[in-house]
């Protein structure tokens, strides 16, 4: 089977390939050729994720490329902070500014946070797949809190200042492979193997 992954995150895509099935090949955008920017206009990580998966459906169906290709998936991850009311969650990424860089979003999150007592959060990743036309979503979750400064120099975004649960470090202190069996995208990834495996 071979499945697009709507996204040229090289981390992400080696990610990815170690978790889904024997016999799945993941291309990436820049394997297919897709090489527009991606609006991302919705208000949630499920809009988001599948506006991702369907523009490039649609992309491959009008350019006629979807010979051999039987599917696409993207995903979309938000860090969610409880005494914020769910903040950043889509604006993630760009929580500091339009143009922010992963460094302003942690100092950003230490900030808000700064006297709040309750620092629980979580990561989410909501994953869309499209098969044969048809959409279907599942979701990854890792709880956890924002630490009280940064720690480790591991990882990627928001590592450095996330503490998953029953740790007492952050994920920018763990291995890839600790992370990627802990992880939100790891959890929702092995949801989209579970999917893969009983077709
Ligand atoms: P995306 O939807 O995967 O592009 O993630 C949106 C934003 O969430 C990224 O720009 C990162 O700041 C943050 N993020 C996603 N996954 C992780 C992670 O595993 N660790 C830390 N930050 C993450």
């Amino acid at each position: 089977m071979k499945l697009v992954f709507a996204s040229n995150n090289k981390h992400k895509l080696d990610e990815v390939c170690k978790i889904l099935p024997i016999g799945v090949d993941v291309l990436s955008l820049q394997d297919v050729g897709f090489l527009q920017e991606i609006e991302e206009t919705g208000s949630t990580l499920e809009e988001n994720s599948a506006i991702k998966a369907r523009v490039v459906w649609q992309w491959l169906l009008d350019n006629a490329l979807l010979d051999g290709i039987d599917g696409v998936f993207a995903d979309d991850t938000g860090l969610e902070i409880k005494s914020l009311n769910g903040a950043p969650g889509v604006r993630t990424a760009r929580w500091a500014s339009e143009d922010a860089i992963d460094i302003n979003n942690r100092q950003k999150a230490l900030l808000e946070l700064q006297g709040i007592e309750d620092r629980f959060a979580r990561f989410r990743t909501v994953v869309s797949l499209i098969l044969g036309g048809k959409l279907e979503q599942v979701e990854g979750i890792v709880n956890g809190r924002i630490a009280l400064a940064e720690m480790g120099d591991g990882g990627f975004g928001y590592d450095p200042v996330f503490i998953p649960e029953g740790y007492d470090v952050t994920f920018a202190c763990l291995s890839a492979e600790e992370k990627n069996t802990i992880s939100h995208r790891g959890k929702a990834m092995a949801e989209l193997r579970k999917i893969l495996e009983k077709l």
